[in-house]
């Protein structure tokens, strides 16, 4: 089908780390009565035809006659039920969390992405006001909850959109997290995505901001040894695994949901200790993803997979702060934000899959 291969290429092309990270972002087509969508526990640069999942679009529309629950885990509950229910006779896979947002979104083709110079942007102190004199066709979309909270406020946002200037949005900014760009042709795509990245690259270097991360000298093997023995006995089989890194400046919040999910939201500082671990475990409630030491910075985990992608999250994260002094500096995700995805079911599922 030729809708499927023209999302396959998109979904290739905006698959690479420039875009995405981990299993972040997904892609969909549509035709007036079925929505092909990428499912969770799947990377954009591994997708074919045959790994989209099929749904029907007015049973996935039935979310909004629904009274959904205050409670937002009976919510999510109800949400994610609608969403199995909604999966045509045949397909297998777990719709995306963000499937809803894809069904509502008018244009034939929606790609969705986390790029490290977009979020430069979205996670800023200056970003709406930024995305208003840069994009003035953009939807922005202040921060909110993942989840159906965020696919009913979109909704509701898009009507306005639609309201007041006559037409359907085909690029969304949402703070703190990524970008939607949707069209009805492939190529439409594209020339947005180009648009978008060419624009901004523009404003980095205006602002004389670099586009690579800042990466402190290699230290001696010895050094980076020592470290790791140190955080083998501290951290033990949570860090059998263990991805390494010349230092660079590491974000000391949360950036977006994405970076929270692989790499959590604050690193340890220091070499480990088991007083240094036992204090960072009473503050955060979580064992550490990500370590920096005065040899470098190591992601580590259980699992070689998500030790580096700890560790590439954390260097996309530094480069979104990075970015964001061309912006007023980087804006951390509220604590409540942070505290909504560390306790967020849907998330710790994809973790588990990718
Ligand atoms: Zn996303």
């Amino acid at each position: 089908m030729k809708l499927l291969d023209e999302i396959v290429a998109l979904s290739h092309k905006f698959g690479t780390p420039d875009y995405v990270r981990g299993g972040g972002g997904n892609t969909s087509c549509k035709t007036a009565d079925t929505l092909w969508v990428k499912p969770s526990g799947t990377t954009l640069a591994g997708m074919t035809a045959a790994t989209f999942v099929a749904m029907n679009r007015a049973a996935m529309q039935r979310l909004y006659a629904i009274k959904v629950p205050t409670d937002s885990q009976a919510r999510e509950e109800l949400v994610k039920n609608v969403m199995a229910e909604s999966v045509m006779p045949g397909h297998t896979g777990r719709p995306s969390v963000e499937a809803p947002l894809h069904e509502l979104l008018s244009g034939v083709f929606v790609v969705h992405t986390h790029p490290a110079l977009v979020n430069g942007m979205t996670c800023s102190r200056n970003g709406a006001e930024v995305c208003a004199r840069l994009f003035p066709d953009a939807l922005w979309i202040p921060y909110i909850d993942p989840g159906f909270t965020l696919c009913v406020d979109v909704r509701k946002r898009v009507q306005e959109f639609v309201a007041k200037t006559g037409k359907a949005p085909t690029l969304l900014f949402l703070e703190n997290h990524g970008v939607f760009v949707t069209g009805n042709t492939a190529d439409e795509i594209r020339a947005t995505y180009n648009r978008v990245m060419d624009t901004l690259k523009a404003e980095y270097s205006k602002a004389g901001v670099g586009m690579t991360l800042v990466m402190s000298a290699p230290a001696d093997a010895a050094t980076v040894e020592s470290a790791r023995q140190a955080i083998a006995s501290t951290l033990g089989s949570d860090a059998a695994a263990m991805a390494y890194s010349e230092g660079f400046a590491v974000a000391e919040g949360p950036v977006s949901p994405d970076h929270i999910v692989y790499s959590k939201s604050y690193p340890y500082t220091g070499q480990p200790t088991p007083a240094g671990l036992a204090t960072f475990r009473a503050t955060h409630g979580y064992i550490p993803k990500v370590v920096i030491t005065s040899a470098g910075v190591f992601g580590v985990s259980p699992a070689m997979k998500q030790a580096s992608l700890a560790l590439e999250l954390a260097k996309d994260g530094a480069l979104v702060c990075q970015l964001a002094k061309a912006f007023g500096g980087i804006q951390f995700m509220t604590d409540r934000a942070r505290l909504f995805i560390e306790n967020w079911e849907v998330e710790s599922y994809r973790q588990k899959q990718v």
